[in-house]
């Protein structure tokens, strides 16, 4: 008999529906294709590959290059299928029956929802104001709740903003407590990623963001060598094919290219956020590639609607936890925030 949905937390609606839209807006994904060159590359070294074999299980080459980009140790990177996998391998480690994880929302719905699945108790915590967690407000949380994991993001989705790092510190300083902390964001952010050495914080990031690669399903996670080996135990075996493996390599090759794109997102982002403010909503200050809009009194399910009949589709994020009458919207390419600003404008006027 199928396992009871009750209590799973699978948030009404969370998946982002995929409408058939010019102006894609709702993922935050790159808006760019990948730098020229990067396809013929991934040709030829797909061409090489011996596809009748498994692929190197312990993705030795991914490990060394990822760690060099980190300025870690190859013993200190595992990956998998895209952050989320990422993520349900560490809640199948540290999680099971009478282990307990806080979250605190508005935040990344799948924390909550891969936990519970994997059998953790999840302690919601509410943001006071959802434009920022206060570290008194964090301190207080943790107190109360206790847990076995903390799930942190930052820049957080969807608000979008970097967490005070004297919530990150206090959340590891209890050496018991496992400190996820999503950082899918992080290179769109005004402060450069930082490894944290403590030996209970899994930094966990992605390539589908400003990699631009959605669509090849790969994050990976920063931690001690010794929760690295943990989390290697639990994955599935060979669960990185060789393909993706060969297309890692490739994408870390032409990062430097990638690279250039962020200062455009970020510049792209910060004129939006102009334009949200002069048309009189309220735009959260970003670090992420994405804005959070709070339209006040103004039915946010009716302009989602509107700008999908203008072939504009956005994040609906209303009924999230605090977030009524809001929508989120990723930063596209010149072209495609023009749409979305314009559209927005008609449906406000
Ligand atoms: N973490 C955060 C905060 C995200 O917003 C997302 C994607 N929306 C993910 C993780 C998952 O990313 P992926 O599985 O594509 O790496």
């Amino acid at each position: 008999m199928i396992r009871p949905r009750e209590g799973l937390g699978l948030r009404n609606g969370y998946h982002s529906p995929q409408l058939n839209v010019e102006v894609r807006l709702n993922t935050n994904e790159s808006p760019f294709e990948l730098p020229e060159g990067f396809y013929r590359r991934l040709g030829e070294v797909t061409s090489k590959l011996s596809l009748n074999r498994y692929p190197d299980r312990s993705y030795s080459r991914v490990k060394e290059a990822l760690a060099e980009q980190c300025s870690v140790e190859p013993e200190m990177v595992f990956a998998a299928n895209g952050s989320n996998e990422v993520i349900q391998s560490i809640c199948l480690a540290y999680g099971g029956h009478g282990r307990k994880a806080m979250v605190i929302e508005p935040t990344y719905a799948m924390h909550s929802q891969i936990a519970r699945h994997c059998g953790l108790e999840v302690d919601l915590a509410y943001r006071e104001d959802p434009r920022s967690l206060n570290f008194v407000e964090f301190e207080r949380n943790l107190a109360s709740s206790n847990p076995d994991m903390v799930f942190l993001c930052s820049p957080n989705n969807p608000t979008g903003e970097l967490l005070d790092p004297k919530i990150i510190e206090l959340a590891t300083s209890a050496s018991d407590q496992t400190v996820v902390l999503d950082q899918a964001y992080v290179d769109f952010a005004a402060t450069p990623w930082e490894y944290i050495a403590a030996q209970n914080v899994l930094q966990s990031r992605t390539f589908s963001k400003a990699f631009a690669l959605a669509g090849l399903r790969f994050g990976y996670l920063v931690a001690s060598p010794e929760v690295v080996e943990i989390l290697e135990e639990v994955v599935l075996p060979y669960h990185l094919d060789s393909i993706k493996q060969a297309a890692v390599l490739c994408a870390i090759e032409f990062a430097p290219q990638a690279e250039e794109t962020h200062g455009e997102i970020i510049s792209q982002r910060e004129k939006l956020v102009k334009e949200l403010i002069a048309l009189n909503v309220e735009a959260y200050p970003s670090d992420a590639n994405f804005i959070l809009i709070d339209f006040g009194e103004a039915d946010a399910n009716s302009l989602w609607n509107g700008l999908i009949k203008k072939s504009v589709l956005v994040r609906n994020c209303s009924g999230w936890p605090g977030l009524n009458n809001h929508l989120r919207v990723t930063v596209g390419n010149a072209t495609e925030n023009q749409r979305f600003i314009e559209a927005l404008a008609e449906l406000l006027r």
